[in-house]
């Protein structure tokens, strides 16, 4: 798959059966909605899914799997982009360690984002 940011090529990142899309070229995480319900996140109004989308002034991206543009959702203050037909969200580098921070996972998943954030620095 290809960085619907910078347009290079993601690294498929696996860790506690959760898989994960990290772009080296500019640091974002693509979740696959699949993945994303994996993470655990513990309440169901912090599901990006489930958001209207809000108007931005950020440049739109298309998703990577059916590059239709995706929406830009304000999820707990953290402006994320979700494809519109469900296939996942995208997390600017740093986004994904706002969003975790501000919201509750079971335990055993925040494991695994504080491997992400060792490894590929989503706390920079
Ligand atoms: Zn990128
Ligand atoms: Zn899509």
């Amino acid at each position: 798959m290809i960085c619907p940011k910078c347009g290079k090529m993601l690294v498929v990142v696996e860790r506690n059966k959760i898989e994960v899309d990290w772009c080296p070229g500019c640091g974002g995480f693509w979740f696959d909605a699949s993945e994303w319900k994996l993470l655990g996140v513990k309440d169901d109004k912090y599901d990006p899914f489930t958001y209207e989308p809000v108007k931005s002034r950020e440049k739109g991206c298309k998703c990577p799997i059916c590059r239709k543009f995706m929406y830009k959702v304000d999820v707990n203050g953290v402006l994320l982009d979700k494809c519109p037909v469900y296939h996942g969200i995208w997390f600017d580098k740093g986004e994904l360690a706002d969003f975790v921070n501000s919201v509750n996972l079971k335990s055993k998943n925040s494991k695994t984002v504080n491997f992400l954030g060792e490894v590929f620095n989503i706390n920079q």
